[in-house]
């Protein structure tokens, strides 16, 4: 039976994953790699970067969308405790909220060294994803890296005028996935080898 060619592009669909500032000032860079290692996926990359404020403006998109996506982060937790956005925040403008949170975002990010990695595996972005769990630790199921080692919300992050800390960064989808890994590695800082159990091992 010949290969199938788009069944090999999603056994091979890489990822990219960084243990943010905290996750490295905690000493849990161990541990949440082993999460991953352990469901099946390759690590073919890796390194420690101190990310500069210039490098993560352009990791992190700056269009509408994403910046709306932020600020209803921040409503749906302080929805959630009913706390008024208004109130706390000065405005129930999403975007703007969502403005001021990517700032924050990246003083977070720039803080301390991240420890960046690409994994490879079938699908491997849903399945990051999966392990990773939800943005806010409040709302992370327990079993996923947010929801077992964090425990953080905008409800307070933002009062204190910060983002989030919850550890890893994993790409949303294969689109971001591709954009990121060109961003954060050079094609010669990543490698194809066969993992223990894969045909030529
Ligand atoms: P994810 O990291 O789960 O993909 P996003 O891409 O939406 O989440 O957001 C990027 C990062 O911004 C989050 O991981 C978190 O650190 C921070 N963040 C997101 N929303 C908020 C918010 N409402 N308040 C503070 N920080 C936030
Ligand atoms: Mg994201």
């Amino acid at each position: 039976m010949g290969v199938n060619p788009h069944m090999e592009a999603i056994r091979r669909e890489r990822t990219l994953v960084f243990v943010k500032p905290d996750g490295v000032q905690r000493g849990l860079v161990g541990e949440i790699i082993a999460r991953f290692e352990r469901c099946g996926l390759k690590i073919v990359g890796m390194k420690m970067v101190w990310p500069t404020k210039e490098f993560l403006d352009r990791h992190y998109p700056k269009d509408e969308t994403f910046l709306v996506t932020l600020g209803s982060k921040t409503r749906e937790a302080f929805e959630t405790y009913g706390m008024s956005l208004k109130a706390s925040m000065g405005t129930e403008d999403l975007l703007e909220i969502g403005r001021r949170v990517r700032g924050w975002l990246l003083d977070y990010v720039s803080s301390a060294p991240v420890v960046a990695f690409v994994l490879e595996g079938t699908q491997a972005t849903s399945v990051v994803r999966k392990i990773v769990g939800h943005t806010l630790p409040v709302f992370a199921q327990p079993g996923t890296i947010r929801g077992d080692f964090a425990i953080d919300s905008p409800t307070v992050a933002n009062l204190e005028q910060r983002a989030i800390r919850n550890l890893v960064h994993a790409s949303g989808n294969v689109e971001e996935a591709e954009k990121e890994i060109s961003l954060w590695f050079s094609p010669e800082e990543l490698f194809s080898y066969p993992r223990a159990g894969e045909e030529g091992f």
